[in-house]
């Protein structure tokens, strides 16, 4: 059996970063994914796949990518026997990339020479924020200067500029930006006089959340978004035309992952599906390769290095943790993700002022910490199809949103329920009439949305490497290895961070 340079355990954004950027230089590379489909949690599925592959199906499906469904109106069988759902393409919950593609994605797809044949476009969309009742308005990013009215005002009397919000930061040094891996945003919005007024407190916290999907923000850490805004958004900006913070994907997120799963096997690489990895094999204290379960049984695949891009905190069923050097287990052990609630509702018309369907709106409330939370639920929401009309049947259309929960409270069925229950009366709050709107409600909780949270305690610098100690030929690509940036790009970020430890080609992300 001939032996591979690498294979590349999941077809994730982090794993196909990496195994890309590997059979890019040649290296005989396989991809193995448990699932039918390439993307991860990164997924997106027809509405027609659902009716044809039934309940159970969908059910698994979620269950594979870490998220189950706790809630729908009208009953998930009556949504399939009917067809409801036909016409719409669902990203696993909310999908948006961060800086409309832009970001690691776009350094991805220069280095491999663009997407080849198949199109990725990615439709961006301003942003606003709903703060106490009022409408904030948000330009492009690379237009900051320009802020609304009120919050102007309101910056003006507290004697800041937007601007100073990384003031402080833009000429950091590699070592000053892993510092601020530790600083958490509400010690920075103190530090910095910026906690003096409730609003810039609520709106810049929501900013914070967007970036980290964490609600609070004595843990969201200031590292990953200095770091992002310098090397990310500064360059993007410097290349002139607007920056956007986010965007949606034609015919769904999957879409981005086919596209580089295609460039990978253009490159000669080997992508198979529907298999699983049961253990990964070691000599000593080389990697020798894995042993995977498919329809044809079990197999010995020889590897000379493995990339593992399975959330690190798995890493324990596929090998025994006493290859590692303990305060690596230990420290694996201990990292946390954070999930969410990610509704989508289907809707007859459009019931929102088309101010808000063009923009990713955000809020800093929509269930109050004391219904029993960590920390005051925030909401992100967006008429996803008005962005990207592929997402819905012509003439309807997708709400999506995401509510951050942590992984205690969003294996928490009756607290998440608080959090079902609070969405269409919140909408019904901003936009009243809302609810007529609604054909139908689905909602899928998701208990890893990023598989390490970006706290304090564990972003960007503080996360395990890219190569694992102690084992010669083991590597970790995902978002709970090393990588910057929001969690797709993020992810992306680390298979290339992965790959130039394979390579020792130095790609350009420091
Ligand atoms: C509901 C939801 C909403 C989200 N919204 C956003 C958003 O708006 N913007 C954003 O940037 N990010 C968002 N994310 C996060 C984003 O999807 C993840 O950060 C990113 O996709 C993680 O990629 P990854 O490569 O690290 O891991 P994964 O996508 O988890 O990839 C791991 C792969 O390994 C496979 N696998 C697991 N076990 C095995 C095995 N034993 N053998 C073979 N294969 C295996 C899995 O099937 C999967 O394909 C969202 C996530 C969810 C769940």
């Amino acid at each position: 059996m001939d032996e591979w340079d690498a294979v590349v355990v999941g077809a994730g954004v982090g794993g196909l970063s990496a195994a890309v950027l590997l059979a890019q230089v040649g290296m005989k590379t396989l991809v193995v994914e448990k699932d039918d489909r390439v993307g991860g949690r990164a997924l997106s599925l027809h509405g027609e796949e659902v009716r044809d592959k039934g309940v159970d199906w969908y059910r698994r499906l979620l269950g594979g990518q870490y998220s189950y469904l706790i809630a729908s109106e009208p009953s998930l069988d009556e949504m399939v026997d009917n067809g409801i759902l036909d016409g719409y393409t669902l990203d696993l919950g909310y999908h948006a990339v961060s800086v409309a593609g832009e970001g690691y994605f776009a350094m991805l797809r220069d280095l491999i020479g663009g997407y080849g044949d198949r199109q990725v476009i990615i439709n961006p969309c301003l942003t606003g924020s709903w703060i106490d009742g009022q409408f904030y308005e948000e330009s492009p990013l690379s237009n900051m200067q320009r802020v609304d009215d009120k919050l102007y005002t309101e910056f003006k009397r507290i004697g800041k500029r937007f601007f100073d919000f990384f003031g402080p930061f833009f000429d950091a040094t590699p070592q000053q930006l892993e510092e601020l891996d530790s600083l958490s945003l509400h010690e920075h919005l103190v530090k910095t006089g910026f906690a003096e007024s409730k609003i810039i407190y609520d709106y810049l916290r929501c900013f914070g959340t967007l970036f980290t999907t964490i609600n609070d923000p004595n843990d969201i850490s200031m590292g990953d978004m200095t770091r992002y805004a310098l090397q990310v958004i500064m360059p993007a900006v410097m290349k002139g035309g607007p920056v956007y913070v986010g965007g949606f994907t034609e015919n769904g997120i999957m879409t981005w992952s086919q596209a580089i799963a295609d460039r990978f096997i253009g490159f000669g690489g080997e992508v198979r599906l529907e298999v699983s990895m049961k253990s990964i094999e070691v000599e000593g204290d080389t990697v020798t390769g894995i042993t995977i379960e498919g329809a044809g049984g079990e197999e010995f695949i020889p590897a000379r290095r493995v990339v593992f891009n399975i959330p690190i905190q798995e890493l324990f069923k596929y090998i025994d943790e006493r290859a590692f050097p303990g305060d690596f287990t230990t420290r694996v052990k201990s990292l946390y993700g954070y999930g969410s609630l990610s509704p989508y509702i289907g809707l007859t018309g459009l019931p929102v002022p088309e101010e808000h369907a063009k923009r990713l709106m955000k809020t800093p409330c929509v269930v109050p910490r004391s219904e029993g939370f960590d920390w005051d639920v925030y909401m992100a929401w967006n008429i996803q199809s008005y962005i990207e009309p592929s997402c819905a049947p012509e003439g309807k259309h997708l709400f999506t949103a995401y509510l951050p929960l942590t992984e205690k409270e969003s294996h928490n069925r009756e607290l998440v329920m608080k959090a079902v229950k609070a969405v269409p009366d919140f909408l019904e709050s901003v936009y009243p009439g809302f609810k007529d709107y609604i054909e139908w409600e689905l909602y899928p909780v998701c208990v890893k949305l990023e598989g390490v949270a970006k706290s304090v305690t564990q972003a960007g610098s503080l996360k395990p490497d890219v190569k694992a100690p102690g084992i010669e030929g083991l590597y970790f690509a995902g978002d709970t290895a090393r990588g910057y940036g929001v969690a797709m790009d993020c992810a992306c970020s680390s298979g290339i961070l992965c790959a130039s430890a394979i390579t020792g080609l130095d790609y350009g992300i420091k």
